[in-house]
């Protein structure tokens, strides 16, 4: 069966001294309380080593927001998913828009950081969603179909297992505009039937599949409660301990 999953994109906000005590402060905050999904913190790269090592890994995974396109070798500046993996996270988000958008990343490329990614034995947190200019053309299934088939459909089955998908509509994400219960419930249930349609009911229901997008204390619940809605990847409201938590315990 599918997990639950609530997973906080840091993106690029709090130092390191800043980033470990929000750690620890959510592992305190979590400690001893039954919930009922996987949580799991995205945190820049320079965090990962660090918060590996003073956080219980099984309580709160780690994830990476990015990683190169490439195995190693000249590329200065970028980060491997081998190095990622050697600091103790065990995933990584991957095609988030704002790499798409501000760093030119493709779903060609993206296909090669998935691939990088699983054979370093991370979980990808792979994101795709449309801009509102293809909403509003009625483009928005079209987009999400296309993301995911270039990004993602050279994975044999048994890979594809290891993924887990975001679908993120931009004009959603930190704009306080949240998708309707039934925008994300529709679109999921789309996504759904196109992992039907390439690798077949069992795969497709063992996907979780997460909404992000200005989710917050306010309106976890009522996208949780959707069918195909999963859980959500949290931007914002993953900077604070008593924002996140609601939404962790909004299962
Ligand atoms: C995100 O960055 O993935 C995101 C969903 O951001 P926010 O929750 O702030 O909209």
């Amino acid at each position: 069966m599918r997990k639950n999953i609530v997973a906080g994109n840091w993106k690029m906000n709090n130092n390191l001294q800043e980033g470990l005590t929000l750690a620890k402060e959510l592992e305190a905050a979590l400690k001893g309380k039954k919930v009922n999904c996987d949580v799991i913190i995205g945190t820049p790269f320079i965090h990962l080593a660090s918060v590996a090592a003073i956080i219980d890994t099984k309580l709160i995974g780690v994830s990476a927001q990015n990683c190169a396109d490439k195995a190693s070798g000249a590329y200065t500046g970028e980060v491997s998913a081998a190095m990622v993996a050697s600091t103790g996270a065990n995933y990584v988000i991957l095609g988030h828009s704002e790499r798409r958008t501000y760093y030119g990343e493709t779903n060609a490329t993206l296909k090669e950081k998935v691939s990088l990614a699983l054979a370093n034995g991370l979980t990808p947190i792979f994101c795709i969603g449309e801009v509102l200019n293809e909403r509003n053309a009625g483009k928005h299934f079209e987009v999400v179909e296309t993301q995911i088939r270039e990004g993602l459909f050279n994975l044999s089955a048994e890979d594809f297992r290891k993924i887990i998908l975001a679908y993120e509509p931009v004009w959603a994400i930190g704009t306080g505009v949240t998708a309707t219960s039934d925008q994300a419930q529709e679109m999921h249930a789309f996504i759904r039937n196109t992992l039907v349609a390439k690798y077949g009911e069992a795969v497709a229901n063992d996907t979780s599949i997460l909404y992000g997008g200005s989710c917050n204390a306010s309106n976890a619940k009522e996208l949780f409660s959707n069918p195909d809605v999963d859980g959500g990847l949290i931007g914002g409201a993953s900077l604070g301990v008593d924002k996140f938590m609601p939404i962790v315990e909004a299962f």
